[in-house]
């Protein structure tokens, strides 16, 4: 992933980082992806596919600015690329020398430990001899001088830098035996165990079990080739072992066991099975939550759909006209209910009779392809850009608050890091309100999205 591939030119005005980056981009403009930051002050680009590389320049500056004000924004940017870079590259001016500024430039750089690369530009303006001492008396890893006008030194700079980062790495290999893990999970009686049982009777199927490696779930190994020929392979970890005490009637023990057997957080997707009759009860929600608390993918379940369909049928359920309505009506309920879900899959079945059995399995290979997925950059900025835009965030206090930009640095679940003036703490339903752009903009249904703020605290 990109995320931890990333090199920020900072300096103060005039020194020519913007230039450099240009330079650096060089002849690759065809292999570099223009990149739209979330605000337009930032400039980056992706070089190679390799790494990202940003330009902080543009922040915070405005025409005719108070050498206060310059100060300030500059410090503003050495901020942000002490947050988001691997390395710094520091760009001084070579006639110019070492001035205040650049000094307290040096200083935050120091005090935060970063790998930097201190860049002398503009030695094609130097008319004496170049005195590079008193640049490495700043005390970085390393001095370059380059021209980024003329390109003098520009190759050696971005071999220093694909040095530094080191080789790409190999995109991982594909496990042919990977299983993707699937938990049943919902309140007693809803056909947690019948489901099992039907997944695992199911035509095409090959099933071993394997000695519970906890007190309490079972797993089951479950091979399965699908229609197209596919082969998938489950492991489905079984809480049927968990029953309540049914003659004290509660569910507390099952929902201590759920969590303590850590079933859930060993699921890749787990399956919030519902009652068709009962709908949407307080467990289910209290179910819900800790399955998107855990960070995995999930699809609900609308079990004893035969039942629903038989009341139906039976014109016991008034109101609605034709099948599809009724079950378009389940749908927007189950939506209202459990509004915090990510956008899940909502899929109807009926243990007793298969029906529709076999979609636990399909769409818990649809939803594992999904949380295995890559979201490039570019892209995640243009989301973000448009949603910023449209809704912005609320502060507390009213402070200024600025998001530069944002950046994937996690699969399953996808975590969405945002860089920001300084680190906030959004509110629940505009993070949903992040979070449901990403859904509807990289299908990512059934997929929990965190996000991650980073900034000056
Ligand atoms: P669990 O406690 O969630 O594991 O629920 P069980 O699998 O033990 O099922 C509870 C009851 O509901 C049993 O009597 C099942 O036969 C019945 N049941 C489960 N699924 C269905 C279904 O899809 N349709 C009908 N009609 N009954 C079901």
């Amino acid at each position: 992933m990109i995320s931890n591939r990333t090199v920020a030119l900072v300096g103060r005005p005039n020194v020519g980082k913007s230039r450099l980056f240009n330079r650096l981009l060089g002849k690759r403009v065809a292999i570099v992806h223009d990149m739209p930051g979330v605000t337009r002050d930032l400039a980056m680009a992706v070089v190679d596919e390799d790494f990202l590389i940003m330009d902080t320049g543009g922040i915070g500056i405005k025409p005719e600015m108070t050498p206060a004000a310059i100060h300030e924004a500059t410090e503003e940017q050495v901020e942000l690329a002490i947050q988001a870079a691997n390395l710094v590259l520091f760009v001084v001016e070579g006639p110019e020398g070492v001035t205040p500024v650049d000094l307290d430039v040096a200083d935050m750089l120091r005090r935060s430990g970063k790998e930097v690369l201190t860049v002398v530009n503009k030695i094609d303006r130097q008319s004496g001899a170049l005195n590079l001492a008193e640049f490495h008396r700043m005390g970085f890893r390393d001095v370059l001088a380059v021209s980024a006008e003329h390109g003098q030194g520009s190759r050696e700079l971005f071999d220093a830098i694909t040095e530094f980062l080191g080789p790409k790495p190999e995109a991982p290999e594909v496990d042919e035996d990977r299983r993707i893990n699937i938990c049943l999970c919902g309140r007693p009686n809803v056909g947690k165990s019948s489901l099992g049982n039907a997944l695992i009777r199911a035509p095409r199927l090959i099933v071993s079990d394997i000695a519970g490696t906890t007190r309490d779930a079972i797993e089951h190994e479950l091979d399965y080739t699908a229609k197209t020929g596919e082969e998938w392979k489950f492991r489905l970890i079984d809480t049927a072992g968990m029953k309540p005490n049914r003659k004290l009637g509660s569910s507390l023990d099952y929902f201590s066991n759920l969590r303590s057997s850590g079933a859930i957080e060993r699921a890749d997707v787990a399956f919030l099975i519902l009652d068709a009759l009962s709908g949407v009860a307080k467990h289910d929600k209290k179910i819900a939550g800790e399955i998107a608390d855990a960070g995995v993918g999930l699809v609900v379940v609308v079990n004893k759909w035969d039942l629903a369909l038989d009341s139906f049928r039976q014109s016991k359920v008034d109101g609605f006209t034709s099948e599809k309505e009724f079950r378009k009506a389940f749908i927007d309920a189950i939506r209202e209910e459990l509004f915090f879900l990510p956008n899940s899959p909502i899929i109807f079945t009926s243990a007793l009779t298969g029906f529709q059995v076999d979609e636990i399995l399909k769409s818990a290979v649809m939803v594992d392809t999904t949380l295995g997925m890559e979201l490039p950059t570019a892209q995640v900025n243009k989301v973000l850009g448009d949603m910023l835009e449209r809704q912005k965030p609320k502060i507390v206090g009213g402070r200024r608050f600025k998001v530069y930009y944002g950046l994937q640095v996690a699969q399953r679940p996808f975590k969405i890091r945002l860089f920001c003036n300084r680190e906030e703490k959004l509110e629940d339903s505009y993070l949903r309100y992040l979070e449901n752009g990403f859904h509807k903009n990289f299908r990512l249904d059934g997929c929990p999205v965190k996000f991650d703020l980073r900034g000056k605290s």
